[in-house]
């Protein structure tokens, strides 16, 4: 629906939430940050009484962003790391208002809703508007095709569940026709060109490797996987992950090579088409799947929040107390927030491990906002970079803040430093006991259900 249509309507219906003398806190978007911070404010705020606490989410359940690439490889059964926040929100304390934020009015201090509807267009829920005292915004990013022609039409960007989904529905799909289909397997048919080659890009190149070979190994025995299936990494770049140190991207290089993953640097991309990808060059790459992993902006809704400050690549512009500059009553953070720290000259990266710091940051600054004392600064710590090539290895830096600056590391230890930002997020939503149980519990049901998903 249109935003401003939308926006419209809402401002008719009688805003809720403004029952009680509670000051009202409302995160939008449940995400890597904003669900850590609703369940922590509402475990020490909402249960309490102190303060009301609301998610507003755009989806049912939630899932920790990067395993994306994991759902969209086939690899991850989501069943098993999905979270309803309906349920969350019972558990600790926050109330879940289901639907899409599509406009806010600073002086009425209203978050507009967008209606929500069933697969059959029915009504699930209206149009609303929610009275805030304070707002967070935290409603992640959105991939940028810099209007490359074709991107939307025969890409798939890994923004959401949903689109992992479809592309891992489109893989299986392709490989069961290849296998029923009269004939040998055609060039390209089985090709899957993956555009950007940051971490996103390469630790689905590596993922897909591996679940391809799983998928034949049921039975698709037609396919031969060395020669019919093939990952190219396009990358406009003169290397790989070019946002980290040179010593990683050479690792990686080195780890997707081995595995025949075609990487072609110094690329650019000028149209997708139905059959494959067309390069500046004059190249054609033939490709059945194309991912479009070549950079982030800001979703669009965030140029139309009443005149709130948005960056080049539609951010919003926030202070180092994560305040929007024209608006101290609201916050934004994580991947959907531009904040460029003082003396530094680049902003603070879209990464899940600003997004979880930032979310400890707000859960204490947003209870001394409730007693009226003054703002601390958010500091970001970089602790690193890992990128995770399944199970063939795990290659990053770590900042040792002892010695002052980063070092190399791959193998296993990589790989448990990879995994502990996720037990991390999983520690801010249910604690140790339930994470201990459900690790035990996935390691168990790992043993006897497939590796790779099948349908
Ligand atoms: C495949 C992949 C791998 C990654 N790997 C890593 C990694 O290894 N390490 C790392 O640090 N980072 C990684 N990232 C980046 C990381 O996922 C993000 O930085 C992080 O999720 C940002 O958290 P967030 O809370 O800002 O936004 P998100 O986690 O994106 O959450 C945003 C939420 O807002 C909701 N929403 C959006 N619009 C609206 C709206 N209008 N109204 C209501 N709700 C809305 C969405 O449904 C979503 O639940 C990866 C990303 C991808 C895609």
């Amino acid at each position: 629906m249109n935003d401003k249509k939308t926006a419209a309507a809402a401002s008719k219906v009688m805003p809720v939430g403004d029952d009680s003398d509670l000051h009202h806190i409302i995160i939008v978007g449940g995400g890597a940050g904003g669900l850590e911070l609703a369940t922590r404010l509402g475990d020490k705020l909402g249960k309490k009484g102190k303060a009301k606490i609301s998610l507003v989410e755009r989806a049912r359940t939630h899932i920790w962003k990067p395993l994306l690439h994991e759902i969209a490889a086939g690899s991850m059964d989501v069943g098993r790391h999905e979270l309803a926040y309906q349920a969350q929100g019972y558990w600790h304390g926050f109330q879940f208002r289901y639907g899409e934020m599509t406009g806010i009015d600073r002086k009425k201090k209203l978050v507009f809703l967008a209606a929500t509807f069933d697969e059959d267009g029915r009504e699930i829920t209206p149009v609303r508007s929610f009275k805030y005292d304070t707002l967070v915004i935290a409603i992640g990013c959105v991939g940028n095709a810099f209007d490359t022609p074709g991107v939307k039409e025969h890409a798939i960007m890994l923004d959401t569940p949903e689109e992992a989904e479809r592309f891992n529905r489109r893989l299986i799909n392709a490989c069961v026709r290849a296998f029923a289909q009269e004939g040998p397997v055609r060039a390209g048919q089985l090709h899957v060109a993956i555009i950007g080659a940051g971490a996103t890009g390469t630790e689905l190149a590596a993922e897909l490797h591996r679940t391809a070979r799983g998928l034949v190994a049921y039975g698709l025995d037609k396919i031969n996987p060395e020669n019919d299936i093939k990952i190219t990494l396009i990358e406009a770049a003169d290397r790989i992950v070019p946002a980290l140190p040179e010593r990683i991207s050479d690792g990686v290089a080195d780890v997707l090579r081995g595995l025949n993953v075609d990487i072609k640097t110094s690329s650019r991309v000028v149209e997708v088409t139905g059959n494959g990808v067309k390069l500046q060059n004059g190249d054609f790459i033939p490709s059945e799947l194309v991912v479009w992993a070549a950079g982030v902006k800001g979703p669009d809704v965030l140029a139309h929040l009443d005149g709130l400050e948005v960056s080049r690549d539609g951010r919003l512009v926030v202070t180092e107390t994560l305040q929007t500059t024209r608006d101290p009553n609201i916050f934004a953070f994580g991947d959907c927030a531009y904040l460029l720290p003082k003396g530094a000259d680049v902003p603070v990266p879209p990464r899940a491990q600003a997004a979880h710091q930032e979310a400890s940051h707000l859960y204490t600054e947003l209870q001394r906002r409730l007693k009226d004392e003054p703002l601390e600064p958010f500091r970001y710590r970089d602790f690193g970079s890992l990128v995770s090539l399944g199970e063939y290895s795990t290659v990053g830096s770590l900042m040792g803040f002892v010695i002052g600056k980063s070092f190399f590391i791959e193998g296993l230890f990589a790989r448990l430093m990879y995994r502990s930002l996720y037990k991390m997020h999983e520690m801010a939503l249910h604690g140790p006991f339930k994470v201990m149980a459900d690790t035990l519990s996935r390691m168990i049901t790992r043993r006897t259900e497939p590796v790779v998903k099948l349908h």
